[in-house]
């Protein structure tokens, strides 16, 4: 039977707007009930505003540590439907302290500004980066098997090593990061915390180990076959190939590998 009460009408005089308009005004975005906008779609809008604000760190305009939380607890569900290869980094940039001591807070931040876009760019769209705290970085790349996470974390460690970073007048900053990684374990159920405690210890790992490099967990089991190798790797010359499995820590594919269907690290 049809519902023939009408729905109850919004009237947003009964309501305490005034900090969520501050607050969206303050992000530079309108904040004002446009002409012609109903009651409902303005305060949908509103209210889209500030869950966008609650996601977002506001010096570096990327995810925030929250953001980041929410992603990773999804990211652990899907593994565990699906088997999917999905890596956490988080990245850490070396001797960050003695660029604010040197040079200032404000270049310090412009540094983490610039770290920020450039990781923001180096991935996929697919892929989420985040601040995860001060000079810490977090980015979680779903469907990345294990063969091409060494590779990817490695192009990331060098592009921000090659930045150069203005923060004043004729002054310009190179920084390195440190980048340490683990691979959610695919089919099993595990808690975020764990993962992030696996890759921190990666983490720790390249930092002892002298910076500006990245340290990856090795995956529990590597679930690519002869044949999916064979047709992943069908562009590259075998030198590429040879160097990318090196990198991995996998074996290049050859004829027992071919008679072989799992492959295990
Ligand atoms: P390591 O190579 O071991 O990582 O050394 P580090 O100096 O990078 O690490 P440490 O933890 O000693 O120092 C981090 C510094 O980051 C200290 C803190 O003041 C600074 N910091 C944290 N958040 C911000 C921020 O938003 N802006 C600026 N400019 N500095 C920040
Ligand atoms: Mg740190
Ligand atoms: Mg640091």
């Amino acid at each position: 039977m049809a519902n023939l009460t009408a729905p109850p009408r919004i009237d947003l005089q009964d309501l305490q707007l005034d900090d969520a308009r501050a607050l969206l005004k303050h992000d530079a975005r309108n904040s004002e009930q446009e002409a012609g906008e109903s009651p409902t779609d303005y305060l949908q809008r509103v209210i889209d505003g500030l869950c966008e604000l609650s996601l977002k760190d506001p010096l570096t305009g990327l995810g925030n540590r929250r953001h980041f939380c929410s992603v990773l607890e999804r990211s652990i569900e899907s593994v565990a439907r699906s088997g999917e290869s999905v890596l956490l980094l988080l990245l850490d940039i070396d001797h960050f302290k003695s660029i604010n001591d040197k040079h200032g807070h404000m270049a310090g931040d412009q540094v983490l500004q610039a770290v920020a876009s450039c990781l923001a760019h180096c991935v996929r769209p697919m892929d989420t980066v985040a601040r995860y705290g001060g000079e810490e970085f977090a980015i979680i790349l779903p469907n990345c098997r294990p063969l091409f996470g060494r590779a990817v974390a490695e192009r990331i460690r060098q592009t921000v090593a090659s930045l150069s970073i203005p923060v004043a007048p004729l002054q310009n900053i190179q920084t390195t990061i440190s980048i340490g990684g683990a691979y959610a374990p695919e089919w099993v159920r595990s808690t975020a915390d764990l993962w992030i405690e696996r890759a921190d210890l990666q983490l720790y790992r390249a930092k002892s180990n002298g910076r500006d490099q990245i340290r990856l967990e090795q995956p529990q089991e590597l679930s690519v076959s002869a044949e999916e190798k064979g047709l992943l790797f069908g562009n590259l010359d075998m030198n590429e190939m040879v160097a990318l499995e090196a990198a991995s820590g996998d074996t290049p594919p050859n004829a027992a590998d071919k008679a072989t269907n799992r492959v295990n690290a």
